[in-house]
């Protein structure tokens, strides 16, 4: 159902918007946190796209991977190793497979949120990527239960994260840097949640 084409359009229309939206992740970075996810994320995503190249014509699986270390290697601060963990767990579910089905999409994301949940030592409610990724993923998984296609299913994940992404603005952070604000960090969005937001819609984009 989905070729590796596509998968390779979807993390070209990530880097696009993660780095048209830079200095927006920067600014929201710089309310709760050290002013650089936006830096970060664009570092990140430059490298990525420049990985690509190299393994166009391969499988699910090695993509993934490629995406993933290059985060881990590029991408500094939290989100690095966060994302960086995400995007490998993902590569295992979907190892060697040149196409891949709707089941193969739910336990992806259910690998990702597994990973940042490991390695960030965090779940729902700590304002990070996870208030976005899991509302996402939820969504994802429900659509398909109900017989949906991956059009709907991605429309339902980017509304999902979006409301996640607002609900970062009404809880106290966690985790992360901007947990040292503590009350203070009531009413701002968190970068993260954000930028997975971004994700999920450029995945959205690319499925019209
Ligand atoms: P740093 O905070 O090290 O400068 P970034 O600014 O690139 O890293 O990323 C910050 C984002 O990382 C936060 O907005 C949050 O969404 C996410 N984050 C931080 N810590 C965690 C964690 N333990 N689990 C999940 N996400 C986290
Ligand atoms: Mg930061
Ligand atoms: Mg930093």
């Amino acid at each position: 159902m989905a070729n590796t084409q596509l998968l390779i359009k979807i993390i070209r229309r990530m880097g696009e918007k993660i780095i048209e939206n830079k200095d927006f992740l920067t600014e929201l970075d710089r309310a709760i946190g050290d002013s650089d996810h936006g830096i970060n994320m664009s570092k990140g995503f430059q490298t990525v796209n420049n990985k690509l190249e190299e393994v166009e014509d391969k499988d699910w699986g090695t993509i993934l991977k490629t995406v993933a270390m290059t985060l881990l290697s590029n991408v500094g601060g939290a989100s690095g190793p966060l994302y960086g963990t995400a995007f490998l767990r993902a590569s295992t579910v979907v190892h060697g497979k040149t196409e891949i089905c709707q089941q193969d999409v739910i336990h992806l994301f259910e690998k990702a949120i597994e990973g940042i949940k490991t390695r960030g030592k965090s779940d729902k409610g700590d304002k990070t990527i996870l208030d976005a990724l899991i509302p996402a993923s939820n969504a994802i998984k429900e659509a398909y239960q109900q017989g949906e296609d991956s059009k709907t299913a991605f429309k339902r994940a980017e509304k999902a994260a979006l409301e996640g992404v607002e609900y970062t603005k009404t809880i106290i952070a966690k985790k992360g840097r901007a947990s040292y604000l503590g009350e203070r960090s009531i009413g701002h969005q968190d970068p993260g949640a954000t930028s997975t937001y971004i994700m999920i819609q450029s995945i959205r984009e690319i499925l019209e």
